[in-house]
């Protein structure tokens, strides 16, 4: 493996893990990108160096200039430590409602953070809204001093998974993939992945696994946004059809309850050693369900997008998942008696 010189360099390239208890319960070959091992710790490091880049290249962010998103957590994560590693500054917006543990990190990256109250996206109060009004002030007062990174809408974010992260899996399985599957925040994992895949196996199948709460499966599979239920899960699921969505070749989606993804997460952590976020047990609760609609034999993709210690307060805290009705595993009751 080459000396990686920066932080840019070390973002992608992550090992694709072979999960035995999936493949084995399934008799498919579950495989997952491990996502959390990016230097920001997460996925969206490939999207914030995907949008950084391109906005470097269209001249957009010139020395000083200060990067600004809105974001769930983990993009901001990764636009302030790629920022710091490149000299620019970084505001983030984001709602109040997500894990303390994102927040602190952010804070420690040196990002100025804004907290929002969780909002609908037609709201102005919106985090989304915030940072853009915040960005356009800012230009205003003194022309080309932010740029507004946009993850949601700003296709660079879909594009550079279509340049790497997809390729990536093509390479490291040889071309033996026939199904991928992940949960989408932007979307842009899910379509740049799809599409990257569907250009080299126009038969391979792409899976939406979406979180309660969600909208994304019901317009998959009726064409109508509907959303039922909550999840726990941070960073995933989406109430509009974002550009990133908008053209991910996706053949199947399913809603995937809490009860049924965080035992799935809370098993990758004791079977396999892997503790991941909520979004990761969607991910692989995903994987199971095409594994057994494609039946014994096929080899599928799916994404661990962040580390489980983001969210230690609430996907292994006996208290809270009880208080959420999701079942809490006998060994994470003896930890925390
Ligand atoms: N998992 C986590 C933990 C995330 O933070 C995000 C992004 N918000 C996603 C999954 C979804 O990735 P994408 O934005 O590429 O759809």
């Amino acid at each position: 493996m080459p000396i990686r010189t920066s932080f840019a360099a070390a973002v992608g390239q992550t090992p694709l893990l072979r999960l035995r208890h999936a493949s084995e319960a399934t008799g498919c070959e579950i495989l997952a990108k491990a996502e959390f091992l990016n230097p920001g710790g997460s996925v969206k490091d490939r999207t914030a160096l995907g949008l950084l880049d391109d906005a470097e290249r269209r001249g957009l962010v010139r020395p000083g200039c200060v990067l600004v998103e809105g974001t769930a957590g983990n993009t901001g994560i990764g636009l302030a430590l790629l920022g710091a590693s490149r000299g620019h500054r970084t505001l983030i917006v984001m709602p109040e409602t997500q894990s303390r543990e994102k927040i602190d990190a952010l804070r420690v990256t040196g990002a100025e953070v804004r907290l929002v109250p969780a909002a609908p996206f037609k709201d102005p109060g919106h985090y989304v809204h915030v940072a853009r009004a915040l960005a356009g002030k800012m230009n205003e007062q003194e022309p080309g001093s932010a740029w507004f990174a946009n993850q949601f809408d700003n296709t660079a974010n879909r594009d550079w998974h279509e340049a790497h992260t997809g390729p990536e899996i093509w390479e490291q399985t040889g071309g033996k993939v026939d199904g991928f599957v992940c949960a989408a925040g932007t979307g842009g994992t899910l379509a740049g992945v799809g599409r990257a895949l569907k250009a080299r196996r126009p038969d391979i199948r792409i899976a939406l696994a979406d979180p309660g709460g969600s909208a994304l499966a019901a317009f998959v599979n009726t064409g109508e946004l509907a959303a039922e239920g909550t999840s726990i899960s941070e960073g995933i699921g989406s109430s509009r059809i974002t550009a990133n969505f908008a053209d991910a070749p996706v053949d199947l989606a399913w809603t995937i309850p809490d009860a049924e993804s965080v035992p799935v997460l809370h098993d990758l952590l004791q079977r396999e050693g892997y503790c991941v976020g909520g979004s990761s047990g969607v991910n692989v609760a995903g994987a199971l369900r095409l594994a057994r609609e494609l039946g014994p034999g096929h080899t599928i993709v799916t994404v661990l997008c962040d580390g489980g210690m983001r969210y230690q307060a609430k996907l292994f805290n006996p208290s809270f998942l009880r208080g959420k009705g999701i079942p809490v595993p006998e060994w994470l009751d003896r930890a925390f008696p």
